[in-house]
Parts: structure tokens; C-alpha cells; sequence
């Protein structure tokens, strides 16, 4: 099954009470058990698990073929075994019956950690049919992600980050982790600046920045805001022939998705997105994932922190960036072909120095792009020619695109980055991200070249 048709189904079996087609929103945050504690429909506690919840993360999961391999298996029910059955919540869970003690009262986590690190509940059903729910895990937002996987790695632990992040990734790894004697280290990853004799980049600068405490690399491919291209596959490599072979490698796929690029497949081990920008779709809603390939110890512990730390997504925005994901290969395809013809034109403009978008056979990254993208998305960068007054003049002229930060929605958005990214930036002046929309591409070229030249 190809991924379109995915979009449109994961998650989205009618519901089991009212043969209703749209997924209903369960709101409730608590939910019926026994005396006991038994668990009787298959949820207990909003913040440990809930129904619409679990339809966005079965989603996010086949979108990114999290535990399923490739995608169309996962609506494939196999013979004799619960694999593959997508959880539709309203009692129609794997978990339904499961006596199992509520989420206020257990002392060790949830009954998604009891049954994969014991096998089974107390008196709950055995592993197998625990490993019929997702590996996707959704958070209230992007750095909620983010901050679990950095809340779930141990004192005394090594990350590698990137030089080019999404700023408050920068920010959180400089703040927050020395504060949890957790080292971090930033290399040029991309490889696309000239190597110094002193300085490495790509794979190599990985290479020799990795020690055996290392435990995290972060990629952000492409990168915010200036569009790097990191060899996702290449690295990889690196890390399983390093001194630190366990090592996780985490892809940001914010910006591709999981249309354009599928990071599980060529080896990493968790992928985070922002769901608050291409997955939701319209600007109206924030969230965030990991993806991982299966349900494992990684798995555990960010389910773990993710429930007692509490950066849970809510069962409304779960509905919505659901409803997204359903036209996301659609306006992705729309995105993509507006940004190439947007790059295309301002590549040829006086007043551009230079257009970073990885479509264009001048990008430094094209090649590796070409190979590990089946498509380049809507997001560039521009230099406008002069400084940072030229740039802010440039974004105080358009017409069409707004003024705003974030990215991904309908509606096509421009933004001095050095001005949203305060003191900590590491942007240049002159630079403009766009966020290209899918307004018709002649209309946003024009209110563009009116921008740069009057
Ligand atoms: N990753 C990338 C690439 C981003 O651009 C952003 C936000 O802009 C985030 C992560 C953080 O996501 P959120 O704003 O949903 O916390």
C-alpha cells in the first residue's frame, strides 16, 4: 500500500459505538475501572495513554514505518497474531479487560512499561498483544520530544548536535543539559563548509567528536534555518563502527516529513517531528513525535518520561494534526513544486546573494538530497544582497506572505531569522527563511520580486 493511501486510513477506522467515519475526540480524562483498579475499556489516566491519542500514533507510526517495516503492512492483519491490527480505541483496544492499576496509583510507570519490561501485567494479557500498539510517541509539542529524549539520557552521558539546529534546541543542549552533567558537543555535520586542517566536517567531524560515553546524535536534515543536508545513512555508519556503537541517532524530519524522507529506513534509530507545523498543516495547532522502529528499552524509557514528566499531547490537538496527516502527502507534493519554482526565480533576482534550497543543482547538498529525499519540500533560506536593514526592508514589503515565525501551514510565511532568534543566533543577517505555501506559485513570485526590487 503506497503512502498516500496511508494517509488517508491509518487511524481512521470507523468508530466501533456509532460507525462514525470522522475519529471522535474522547476528551474524558479518566476513565471507568473496577474496584480494584481493573482496567475495564482499555485506558485509564488521560496522561498515560488515550484513545485519539492512540489513532494519531498508530498514524505516525505506518507514516514513518516505525515497527511495521514498510508501509502497507501495517494494515495487514497477520494470521494468528495481533501484529498489525491498528488500534482504534473505544474499547477496541488490545488493552481492553487488562486488570491493570490505574495511572494515579502505579508507582512504576504504565501499563505499557509494566508489559513490555515484564512480558505482561500482573494478570494482564501476555507481551504479544501489548506489541499491537505503536511505536510513535506523541508529545505536546515539538520540544516536549526534544526534552524527552534529552530528560532520558543518564548523568555523565555525550551528545553531538549540529552546528545549524532549531534554535531552541541550540538553547536547550547550551542550558539545560550542563545542568544535568550531560556534555554536548557541536560539529559541522553536513559537511558542506570547506574542512580546515584543524576542523572536520561530515561524517568525520562525527567520527572524531564520538567517545565511548557518547549516547545521542542529533541530525536535523534539512536544517532551520539554513538548510543544511546531513548524510543521514552516512552517519549511521560512523556511529555503529565507533567507540560507541549504541549510540542513538535521532533525525529531526520536521521539515522533510515522512513524504519526503523516511530516516527509520535508512537507519536511525528515533525520529522527532514538530507535528505544529506539516503534520498539523493550517497553523492551528501544536504538537510533537518520536518515532522509533519498535517498541524496545529506548521506547520505554521515553514512554516513561513522557508520562511521569508530563509533556503529553492532548486529545484535541492529537484529533487535528490526525485530521492533517490525512491530506499531508497531497499539500506536501503542492509545497514542494511552489518552493522549486520560488527557488527557481529568486536564484535569478540582483538582489538575492544566494538561495538555499536543496532542489537546486547549486545547493551544497543536492546530491546527498537527491538520494535520501524523494522530494524537497517547501521550506528555503535567502541572502538578500546587503545586510540586515536590506532584509528586514525585503520582509516589510511582501504582500502575500506574512510576517510570522513557525512553518508548514496552508499559507506561505517569511521571517528575518536573526531577528526571531534573538542573541543566541547563529544566523546570518542578511537571511529570510520562507515557508513556502500553496497559495498558485505565480502569485507568490511576483509579491517576492516586488519585495527585492521596489
Ligand atoms: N524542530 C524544528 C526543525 C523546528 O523548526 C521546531 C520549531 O520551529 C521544533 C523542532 C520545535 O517544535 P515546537 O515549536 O512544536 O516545539
Amino acid at each position: 500500500m503506497k503512502l498516500e493511501t496511508i494517509a488517508v486510513h491509518a487511524g481512521a477506522e470507523p468508530d466501533p459505538a456509532t460507525g462514525a467515519i470522522a475519529p471522535p475526540i474522547h476528551l474524558s480524562t479518566t476513565f471507568e475501572h473496577g474496584p480494584a483498579t481493573e482496567v475495564l475499556h482499555g485506558y485509564t489516566y488521560v496522561r498515560d495513554e488515550n484513545p485519539t491519542q492512540d489513532r494519531l500514533e498508530a498514524a505516525l507510526a505506518q507514516l514513518e514505518c516505525a515497527r511495521y517495516g514498510k508501509p502497507g503492512q501495517a494494515l495487514v492483519q497477520l494470521e494468528g497474531s495481533d501484529e498489525g491490527r491498528v488500534p482504534t480505541g473505544s474499547g477496541s483496544s488490545p488493552r481492553s479487560g487488562a486488570p491493570m492499576p490505574s495511572g494515579e496509583q502505579r508507582a512504576e510507570g504504565t501499563g505499557k512499561e509494566q508489559a513490555d519490561s515484564q512480558g505482561q501485567d500482573a494478570a494482564g494479557p501476555p507481551r504479544r498483544a501489548r506489541e499491537a500498539t505503536t511505536a510513535a510517541l506523541v508529545f505536546a509539542s515539538g520540544m516536549g520530544a526534544a526534552a524527552a529524549v534529552f530528560q532520558s539520557l543518564e548523568p555523565g552521558a555525550h551528545a553531538i548536535f549540529p552546528e545549524d539546529v532549531y534554535v531552541h534546541v541550540r538553547v536547550a543542549h547550551r542550558e539545560f543539559l550542563p545542568k544535568w552533567n550531560i556534555q554536548a558537543t557541536v560539529v559541522d555535520m553536513s559537511g558542506t563548509s570547506a574542512p580546515t586542517s584543524r576542523s572536520a566536517t561530515g561524517p568525520e567531524a562525527v567520527s572524531r567528536a564520538i567517545r565511548p560515553e557518547t549516547k545521542l546524535i542529533w541530525i536535523e536534515t534539512p536544517s532551520n534555518p539554513r538548510m543544511n543536508i546531513t548524510d543521514i545513512k552516512a552517519i549511521v555508519q560512523t556511529v555503529r563502527a565507533s567507540k560507541a556503537p549504541g549510540a542513538f541517532v535521532l533525525v529531526d524530519n520536521t521539515f522533510a516529513t515522512p513524504v519526503f524522507q523516511r530516516p527509520l529506513e535508512l537507519g536511525a534509530d528515533i525520529v522527532l517531528h514538530s507535528t505544529t507545523k506539516y503534520c498539523g498543516g493550517h497553523s492551528d495547532v501544536q504538537g510533537g513525535a518520536l518515532c522509533l522502529r519498535k517498541r524496545d528499552a529506548l521506547y520505554d524509557k521515553l514512554n516513561r518520561t513522557r508520562t511521569i514528566l508530563g509533556a503529553v499531547g492532548s486529545p484535541f490537538n492529537s484529533w487535528l494534526v490526525l485530521r492533517g496527516l490525512r491530506t499531508l502527502p497531497c499539500r506536501m507534493e503542492r509545497h514542494a513544486a511552489n518552493a522549486m519554482a520560488v527557488a527557481r526565480a529568486l536564484e535569478t533576482s540582483k538582489h538575492v546573494e544566494k538561495v538555499f534550497y536543496p532542489g537546486l543543482a547549486s545547493h551544497a547538498g543536492h546530491e546527498i538530497a537527491a538520494r535520501q529525499m524523494s522530494g524537497f519540500g517547501g521550506m528555503m533560506s535567502i541572502l538578500v544582497k546587503g545586510g540586515w536593514e536590506e532584509a528586514v526592508r525585503v520582509a516589510s514589503r511582501v504582500k502575500l506572505f506574512r510576517n510570522a515565525t513557525s512553518l508548514g501551514g496552508v499559507e506561505s510565511l517569511i521571517e528575518h531569522r536573526a531577528s526571531a532568534e534573538g542573541p543566541s543566533s547563529t544566523s546570518p543577517k542578511n537571511l529570510l527563511r520562507l515557508s513556502v505555501g500553496l497559495e498558485n506559485a505565480e502569485d507568490l513570485i511576483e509579491d517576492l520580486i516586488q519585495a527585492l526590487g521596489s
